[in-house]
């Protein structure tokens, strides 16, 4: 016979009994809206230069560091990254999603659409959709791409095929693969890639700012 513990205080106990230790603390944001990129995990290189002031605008817009992605294109994310792990590379990002707040400042320091997409038109970044990205070999350095993140120039273009033969290949190699898991690349930028695989959320614009408390 089954004993009855219903609405007795010895149900609560059993209940706290059989519950493991919670090892982890909870995400401090919304799931339902956003990945944090388990970048331990899956041993991807995080080099946000927004959170420093190695960038182009040489000001820091990040009061630190996390990356986010809408969930689906993180989960196609960490795909990418097991594709090229098995062929003995990795990625490195320089960046993920960007609050709209920060392309506005960036928009203040360079209004010129060459360099940065207009904040009311806003890029993929402000929607949780885009990383810039880079390859790493397996010993975990930066293979050689032709030109550095944020280079704007006709080098950094994937047309521009006047180029040594080894980057050739590691441009092809991180188009392809992220190509095959619904990643699309722009022309005039290397690093650049934006989510548009079939199960995506609307694109929406986003103002989202990731907390920089110690707890997390
Ligand atoms: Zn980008």
């Amino acid at each position: 016979m089954l004993a009855d513990f219903s609405n007795s205080k010895q149900a609560d106990e059993e209940i706290k009994a059989v519950v493991p230790p919670i090892s982890n603390p909870a995400p401090d944001y919304d799931t339902l809206l956003w990945s944090e990129i388990a970048v331990q995990e899956y041993k991807i290189q995080l080099d946000l230069r927004y959170a420093s002031e190695n960038n182009f605008v040489e000001e820091q817009l990040y009061e630190c560091p996390r990356c986010f992605l809408r969930p689906e294109a993180a989960k196609a994310l960490y795909q990418v990254q097991e594709a090229l792990q098995d062929k003995g590379y990795g990625l490195k990002l320089f960046d993920c999603y960007r609050p709209t707040s920060v392309q506005e400042r960036l928009w203040e320091k360079v209004p010129n659409a060459s360099y940065v997409t207009p904040p009311h038109k806003g890029s993929m970044h402000n929607r949780g959709f885009a990383i810039d990205a880079t390859l790493l070999d397996a010993a975990g350095t930066e293979v050689d791409m032709g030109t550095e993140f944020d280079y704007f120039g006709r080098r950094a273009h994937h047309d521009n095929k006047d180029l040594d033969q080894d980057i050739l290949k590691h441009r092809a190699l991180l188009k392809n693969t992220m190509a095959e898991f619904g990643f699309k690349h722009i022309r005039t930028e290397w690093w650049h890639y934006s989510f548009r695989g079939p199960y995506q959320s609307p694109f929406k614009l986003a103002d989202y700012q990731w907390s920089c408390e110690e707890e997390h």
